[in-house]
């Protein structure tokens, strides 16, 4: 196995192109009842979604042979098999077979005296040859030894002829049977079951150049097999047919199927001159009902042709032989199916591409058949039906789990049969590939990869070459992480746009990858929606967090990853572009029908927001009566869009986990709220459900208790005071005083109930805070249902958590404990943008201590500006837009902070080129 790791170093590359205009979604997927699975489990599943269903029946079939699986010996890669003659004749009673196979082969590395075949051990032999004259034989489990008449020299030709008898089912899938009252002879040999029933070197990537193949078999049945008919000679009860398997082709793909099939004919039209036979043999109970499916092959032989490069067979036929297996077999030019689903079929034909013509070497490139066949389903939608189609069968395809698709162990069947692995993330692999090379490259690539490797066997790394050549690309990292590599892409985008300094827009992307392990470089599609509609750009993205900087020419109002689903990968709802200029939104989460008087007291009180004036927001629809008149019009109902959350500083939450608040809290982006520098005060009953592990953390608490009973709220903090309560306490979460964070302060404990005690309040301070605003980034919890919170003391507590701990502007004369003394002051950046210096004004309200540092992105300090003793009053700092080794600090978006006794302000900056 030949790896190579990453090496190219990626530039920054940011082009502008047109978004793909899609049709709308339709309902393309019907679900169907599938044939039973191995385990005789029936499911009713999507017509699209045929990949667990045919891995689990090759898995199956795999797992029946395993033990027999055997690498090629040393000798058997000393010869190189070109052609087998098969001559066997098929007896229903005792399920025998008899005859002969000869086998000539070319000697590679010699010089040998004996050729090893794998024949499975349970086969009588009766006789053998070599250049026509008798010879020995030996048998060491299912691998025969066969004697030369003589020393074979390098590049001489072997010819030997094996005679033999013996019932094959006892250890392979080679099956005698009767259905529907009438004899069936089927085989199913992938992955080693050729040696059940004829000796061969059973080695996929050893190709014969052709095989002549006759059969023969009571005269009721009708043949079908590989290749080419020649002939069907009967003889009394018996006839003997003649297929000839002109290709090369490995000994799996080696088929019979016999039966008093209906056969019906179609025929493929390469050119307008020129026609293939298309032979269908199905029992006569089901020719009628699986017509329909298969009066498309036709078609989907064209589509398949005009993508992959034409059928490989095409001197032959290609044809459908029924069979009783639950799932397909790509046998070579004569594929064996139990059922004509439409996905089925198309993944069966797409095989005799990938899997017949081109094999993967060995099973740990598998997704080489089965993910390029799972992607021809994909393909023949597209052509049938249109991109919403195609869209839709990735859809039903879309596998997220652990695992890589390169598969480690060749042993383990279930693993190379992998329906999420092997079958839906290698067509995914492929659909990535074609948005990275574009259709024009990738297409191209996919007939290269026919001709450069047809008629032979792969591996991953010869496909990833073929497309580096074609496309000029370098693809060692798509093809490590995506095959080599486990799960996908988790893309948290965070972006805010400034007017640019000629004109236009810059908007500035931040993109973290936020999941564990591997890091994924990919170009993504990034569409800004703008008053004049939708630009697409294509970044280069291969770092944990990476910004990128983009220019339209209007505002831009929406920014959106991957729109159009290129990417195996997952998007965080985030809250970007946030410009708080706003001060506080009040979220009402507490259903108004249950909880009316108790609720709309609370309001009418100001018990949840003070003295604040506030904007509204309600996660559930209007009061049968209209809202309090404390209260302004609701902004909207339901969970709280990014977008609007972007606009205030704060945020107070009123939760209660009944009738649906919950879910509107869940659907709201409050981590990635908190993360961007808003501040978030949530007072709730079961808080445990709302603060769930990452929230919890953030906060610095652990919860020792659920579903308690709180009884007086007791402050523990200068400024809070103690808030009795007014009702029955129920359903509430505690934690425990010790939090897990420094940066985390107890407010409140509950005063009775709990020992040791329990704090049902606390707050968060991170120094650094959140990345667009790190000031800000402050989460205070209260627990407890907050109508049952005395109103009075409630807002006490609330204005002094939102003016002490969030630092938010208020009206003194209104609040019982005075604030802050505010009077810091940042002004704006001029100019900014800048690509040169920029500078900043500052005022301080006395004579103190004042730092005023610079902040990229991530919150990384970029430069300190000032750090020093300053009069009360104004003072002005000035930026060379270098960072503190001198170096040009990189376009993109900063921030100025200034901190003087204990207060903070904050200001954006942009640098541009
Ligand atoms: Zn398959």
């Amino acid at each position: 196995m030949r790896f190579r790791t990453s090496s190219a170093a990626r530039t920054l590359l940011v082009t502008a192109s047109f978004a793909l205009v899609l049709a709308a979604p339709a309902a393309f997927a019907k679900p169907m009842l599938f044939p039973p699975l191995p385990n005789g489990r029936q499911e009713t599943r999507e017509e699209f979604d045929v990949a667990p269903y045919l891995s689990a029946w090759k898995a199956a079939r795999l797992a029946h042979e395993r033990a027999t699986a055997q690498p090629a010996t040393l000798n058997q890669q000393q010869y190189d098999a070109h052609w087998y003659d098969l001559n066997l004749t098929f007896t229903q009673a005792g399920s025998q077979v008899a005859g002969t196979v000869r086998m000539k082969a070319s000697v590679v590395s010699g010089p040998i005296s004996v050729v090893e075949l794998n024949f499975y051990a349970n086969m009588v032999m009766d006789a053998a040859t070599s250049a026509g004259g008798a010879t020995t034989w030996s048998r060491v489990g299912n691998l025969l030894t066969l004697n030369l008449d003589r020393a074979y020299a390098t590049g001489e030709l072997v010819d030997v002829t094996l005679t033999y008898h013996g019932n094959p089912t006892a250890a392979g899938y080679f099956v005698f049977q009767t259905v529907n009252g009438r004899p069936l002879i089927w085989s199913l040999s992938e992955a080693y079951g050729a040696r059940s029933w004829w000796p061969c070197k059973d080695i996929p990537e050893d190709k014969a150049d052709s095989v002549d193949i006759h059969f023969t078999t009571a005269s009721t049945q009708t043949v079908a097999s590989n290749g080419r008919f020649v002939s069907r000679v009967p003889s009394g009860g018996t006839a003997t047919t003649h297929w000839h398997e002109g290709y090369p082709i490995a000994t799996y793909l080696v088929s019979i199927a016999a039966y008093p099939y209906t056969v019906t004919d179609d025929w493929y039209r390469p050119t307008p001159t020129d026609s293939m036979l298309i032979r269908f043999y199905n029992y006569p109970e089901s020719a009628a009902g699986a017509a329909p499916v298969q009066a498309k092959v036709k078609n989907m032989m064209a589509a398949f042709a005009t993508r992959f490069g034409e059928y490989p067979f095409i001197t032959e036929k290609y044809g459908h032989a029924q069979f009783q297996y639950g799932g397909g077999m790509e046998h070579q030019t004569i594929t064996g199916l139990g059922t004509f689903n439409e996905s089925v079929v198309a993944h069966e034909l797409a095989h005799q591409w990938w899997g017949d013509l081109v094999t993967c070497r060995d099973f740990h490139h598998i997704w080489l058949n089965e993910g390029f066949a799972s992607y021809g389903e994909a393909l023949w939608w597209e052509a049938t039906a249109g991109v919403a189609a195609y869209k839709a069968d990735l859809n039903a395809s879309r596998y997220t789990g652990p695992g890589t698709v390169w598969v480690p162990d060749e042993t383990d069947e279930s693993r190379i049969f992998d329906g999420n692995l092997s079958y839906n993330k290698g067509s995914w692999v492929l659909h990535m590939l074609r948005h990275v090379l574009g259709d024009a490259a990738f297409f191209a690539s996919l007939q290269q990869y026919h001709t450069t490797w047809g008629y032979q066997s792969a591996v991953t790394e010869d496909f990833r070459d073929v497309c580096e050549s074609v496309s000029g690309r370098d693809l060692d990292a798509f093809f490590q992480q995506w095959i080599y590599g486990e799960f996908f892409p988790v893309y948290r985008p965070t972006w805010a746009a400034v007017a640019a300094g000629g004109g236009g827009w810059d908007v500035t992307l931040q993109l973290e990858q936020t999941q564990s392990g591997q890091l994924f470089h990919m170009p993504v599609d990034v569409t800004l929606t703008t008053a004049a509609g939708e630009t697409t750009f294509v970044i280069h993205d291969s770092l944990a967090t990476q910004t990128f900087v983009l220019h339209v020419n209007d505002a831009p109002t929406l920014l959106e990853i991957d729109k159009d689903d290129w990417i195996l990968k997952s998007v965080e709802t985030t809250v970007s572009n946030p410009t708080f200029e706003r001060g506080v939104l009040l979220v009402n989460g507490v259903d108004w029908a249950t909880y009316g008087t108790e609720i709309t007291s609370a309001y009418t009180d100001h018990a949840f927001s003070g003295p604040y004036t506030v904007d509204f927001w309600d996660a559930f629809a209007t009061p049968a009566g209209g809202y309090p008149a404390a209260l302004p019009a609701p902004l909207g109902h339901g969970e709280v869009p990014p977008d609007v959350l972007g606009h205030y500083r704060n945020v107070i939450w009123v939760g209660n986990n009944f009738g649906g608040d919950l879910a509107a809290w869940q659907e709201t982006p409050v981590l990635s709220y908190l993360r961007v520098g808003g501040n978030l005060l949530l007072m709730t009953r079961q808080g445990e459900s709302f603060l769930d592990d990452s929230l919890r953390t953030y906060l610095g608490i652990n919860w020792t208790n659920t579903g308690a009973t709180l009884f007086d709220c007791l402050a523990t903090r200068p400024g809070l005071a103690n808030v009795t309560t007014l009702g029955s306490q129920t359903l509430c979460a505690v934690f425990d005083t010790v939090r897990t964070t420094p940066e985390s302060e107890l407010l409140f404990r509950v005063s009775s109930g709990f020992s040791p005690t329990r704090g049902i309040g606390a707050v968060r301070v991170p120094a650094g805070g959140g990345t667009f605003r790190p000031s800000g980034a402050r989460l205070a919890f209260l627990s407890g249902r907050p109508y049952r919170w005395n109103h009075t003391q409630l807002q006490n507590d609330v204005s002094a958590i939102l003016a002490n701990w969030f630092l938010e502007p208020v009206n003194p004369t209104a609040v019982g404990d005075a604030p802050i003394a505010r009077g810091l002051a940042l002004s704006p950046a001029r100019p900014n943008p800048s690509s040169g210096a920029t500078t900043l004004g500052f005022a301080l309200p006395r004579a103190e201590h004042a730092r005023l540092t610079l902040l990229d992105v991530t919150g990384r300090r970029v430069r300190t500006l000032v750090d020093g003793a300053f009069e009360a009053g104004e003072h002005v700092a000035s930026w060379d837009g270098r960072d503190e080794r001198g170096g040009r600090a990189p376009a993109g978006l900063y921030w100025a902070r200034l901190e003087a006794g204990g207060e903070s302000a904050v200001r954006r900056l942009v640098r541009i080129r």
